[in-house]
């Protein structure tokens, strides 16, 4: 190490996270470099796409001092977890396939996650080569009616249908395995694109086998946010009235119930459980909300020391 690097070493820098190991992160600084981090103590509070202040403690390593205000904050969730996924985005792509077959639960939740941390989102239909995407699409009228773009594309032979939804943008991209996710990421990366958060600082072999996102950069303004081994949005963080707030169409009658505490579930005077009888909200998407709030339920009554 060199005398000047031991100098630096209590220089504190502003970088941008653009991987997350879960407990390491790789932060790049305005000239692109990129170096290892930590984050002190019990609190791995740093997640791709954070800004923060990085004190260099070596030639590629630091320690994250300081983590920036967030505009937004995304988490994702395993059956054991909640954990930060993504930060200050500008909106979500959410990827479906027509084959597999995509899961509508895991559609309606990435889509309450996504309206309640205020992001928009665009539901990209994948695979769209394949005939049962028409099936597939039909499906996704609902959604469409509710306000949502819907675009189809094929990460195979054509990803261009997402390309100008996603320039100037950060792009927070989630989908369940097999709808492509992959493929989609190495399209849009041209090969001769520059990967950001290629570990050429990586130490021990191994530990960053397990990577929870990782930011690419396909031009200057534009990046998106892959999020390999993702399994669906973590929602726990939420409460039933946030998580009614986020079904978009039943917001014109929110507020209207009979009871101030009214949860749409069976209770009298319900309005939105009306409108759901005139056909003004979907049947399906009631009672997915519905089940998922005895679901959130549930898992706060297993897990009080969770609830904050
Ligand atoms: P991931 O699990 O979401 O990352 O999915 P992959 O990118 O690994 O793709 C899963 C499978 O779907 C692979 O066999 C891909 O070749 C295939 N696949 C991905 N995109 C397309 C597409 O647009 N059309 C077709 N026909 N197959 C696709
Ligand atoms: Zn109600």
């Amino acid at each position: 190490m060199t005398t000047r690097r031991e100098k630096s070493e209590q220089v504190v820098i502003e970088g941008r996270v653009v991987a997350d190991f879960g407990r390491e992160f790789l932060v790049e600084f305005a000239d692109r470099r990129q170096v290892v981090c930590t984050r002190k103590g019990k609190r791995q509070d740093a997640t791709c796409g954070d800004f923060v202040e990085v004190r260099l403690t070596g030639a590629a390593q630091g320690s994250i001092e300081r983590v920036g205000t967030r505009r937004n904050l995304l988490y994702r969730s395993d059956q054991w977890k909640e954990k930060a996924i993504a930060a200050n985005v500008d909106q979500v792509v959410i990827l479906l396939a027509p084959k597999p077959p995509f899961s509508e639960a895991f559609l309606n939740m990435s889509l309450v996650a996504c309206e309640a941390a205020r992001l928009p989102v665009i539901v990209a239909l994948n695979k769209a080569d394949l005939p049962e995407h028409v099936e597939a699409r039909r499906t996704l009228a609902l959604y469409e009616r509710i306000g949502y773009t819907i675009i189809t594309m094929s990460a195979k032979f054509d990803v261009s249908p997402l390309l100008p939804h996603l320039e100037k943008k950060l792009t927070l991209l989630v989908g369940q395995s097999g709808m492509g996710k992959s493929k989609t990421v190495n399209a849009l990366l041209l090969s001769d694109v520059a990967r950001v958060g290629e570990l050429t600082a990586s130490r021990d072999s191994g530990a960053h086998t397990t990577t929870f996102s990782r930011f690419y950069r396909l031009d200057r303004d534009t990046a998106i946010i892959d999020t390999p081994g993702f399994q669906s949005f973590g929602l726990f963080h939420l409460t039933e009235d946030q998580i009614g707030e986020a079904m978009r169409e039943f917001r014109p009658f929110l507020g209207r119930c009979k009871f101030n505490d009214c949860a749409h579930i069976e209770e009298p005077g319900c309005e939105v459980i009306a409108a759901t009888g005139r056909g003004e909200v979907s049947a399906p998407r009631l009672s997915f909300y519905q089940v998922l709030i005895e679901q959130h339920r549930e898992l706060h009554e297993q897990h009080p020391e969770w609830s904050r």
